[in-house]
């Protein structure tokens, strides 16, 4: 093949991006254990090292998602792939699901199930609130779905939709219970098993300090029955008596039919689980469960708190409807005047920090700036709030001097004792 210029150029130059920090709704930077273990040599597939890490793996998130679950694994690809993971595998073609729409991630959703087949319903809220129990229930009286499939936390708006009571209510009506808690796990309480869900996917780039590329997913015993229903295994590995489905799941890659036999007693082969994305799941599961899960959530409504002080300390204006903000990320109005990626181009070039725009309706009216994973630390939010500042005034907004900095530190000392305790498990560098 004859060589262009260009790719002798580029061939010359190893990749070494900037010093970057990343303080938007996700990506965020990745703790540097994650980056150790996602550099560590391959080994084989069947290899009896690397099965037992895949079984690690599934207690860990056991750990995580805070349930029983044997059904407990990692899709490979980024948090949609275990959102389309788990509607393709639940639902079949004609199958009524409800979507509860309050951000950005809600439509994703509902695309995802209406490619799947499904007679897709959804109600709709403002965007900067979150749904009642009430409505949900009498959407689900009346549209009577086999599947109930809502985010939790939309970064889009930065709110996290309560959970806690829905669990009963689709118990009682026989409805599935699906939720995406790619933006809000470990950053907020979660409890998969204590509120009734069926099926949960996350991903490793939020809260969970790690690079996108693997989804962690947990299924019920109901979901798994549902799901292994309609089990076909692929011709080529078929023996005489395997199953061979009338309803096949329309995706061979995220039949989670074919990958519980995968990662099941019977490793029956599928994909090739992909090694150094499990290297790193495995670890981001392990810096939680040594740090607990409680101990995380707090750390991130620390921190959360505080850059939220700062930022109201510097004048701004918070977006959405706070009783349900997420710890990990809030949504700031732009002010008047100040041209919202011009500043957001000013944070990154002179001071290497990255803040969130934001989608739809919102975009050019807030910004959306996070404190989660790695980068819910005390010095990362007065770092943020003290080059905000000068780029807000370089802007010509009015803003009080030290006003951030200077409230998120009372915010500190207000939440003195904790914060000590939260800032010293996210130390840089971590342990071993
Ligand atoms: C960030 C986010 C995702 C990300 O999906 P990717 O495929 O990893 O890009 C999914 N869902 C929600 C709710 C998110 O906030």
């Amino acid at each position: 093949m004859r060589q262009s210029p260009g790719s002798a150029t580029i061939a010359s130059q190893q990749i070494n991006p900037p010093a970057r920090l990343l303080m938007g709704p996700g990506p965020i930077n990745a703790d540097p254990r994650v980056l150790r273990a996602m550099s560590a040599q391959l080994i084989g597939q069947y290899d009896p090292v690397m099965t037992a890490y895949m079984n690690e793996t599934m207690a860990l998130y056991r750990g995580v998602f805070d349930t029983e679950n044997e059904a407990t694994l990692v899709v490979d690809g980024t948090s949609r792939a275990g959102i389309e993971a788990a509607l393709v595998s639940l639902i079949e073609p004609g199958d009524r699901v409800l979507v509860p729409i309050f951000g950005r991630f809600g439509h994703l959703l509902r695309e995802i199930a209406e490619r799947c087949g499904a007679e897709v319903h959804v109600i709709e809220t403002e965007w900067g609130t979150v749904f009642t129990p009430e409505q949900i229930e009498a959407a689900i009286t009346e549209t009577r779905p086999k599947l109930l499939a809502i985010v939790h936390g939309d970064t889009s708006t930065t709110l996290a939709q309560p959970l806690d009571e829905l669990g009963e209510i689709c118990r009682r009506h026989g409805v599935l219970f699906y939720t995406d808690v790619t933006a809000s796990l470990a950053g907020n309480e979660f409890h998969l098993d204590a509120w009734g869900l069926d099926a949960v996917t996350a991903g490793l780039q939020k809260c969970l300090a790690g690079p996108s590329g693997s989804a962690p997913i947990s299924l019920s015993p109901r979901a798994v029955e549902v799901i292994t229903a309609r089990k076909s295994i692929e011709a080529g590995i078929r023996s005489p008596g395997d199953p061979v489905s009338q309803s096949p799941i329309r995706s061979n890659y995220f039949d989670l039919a074919m990958v519980l036999d995968y990662w099941g007693e019977k490793r029956l082969n599928h994909h090739t689980e992909a090694t150094s994305m499990l290297y790193c799941a495995r670890e981001c599961a392990r810096l939680l469960v040594e740090e607990g899960m409680t101990n995380a959530v707090e750390r991130h409504r620390v921190h959360g708190t505080a850059m939220v002080e700062g930022l109201t300390g510097l004048g701004l204006v918070l977006f959405g409807d706070q009783a349900h903000r997420m710890n990990n990320v809030v949504g700031v109005e732009i002010p008047d005047g100040i041209d919202g990626d011009g500043a957001r181009s000013t944070m990154l070039n002179d001071f290497g920090i990255e803040i969130g725009t934001s989608f739809g309706p919102l975009h050019g009216r807030i910004w959306r700036i996070g404190t989660m994973g790695y980068n819910a630390r005390r010095d990362t939010v007065l770092t943020t709030l003290a080059a905000l500042e000068q780029v807000l005034r370089a802007g010509g907004a009015r803003v009080t001097p030290g006003g951030g900095v200077g409230a998120a530190l009372e915010a500190y000392a207000d939440l003195a004792t904790v914060a000590a305790g939260a800032g010293s498990a996210a130390s840089p560098g971590g342990g071993a």
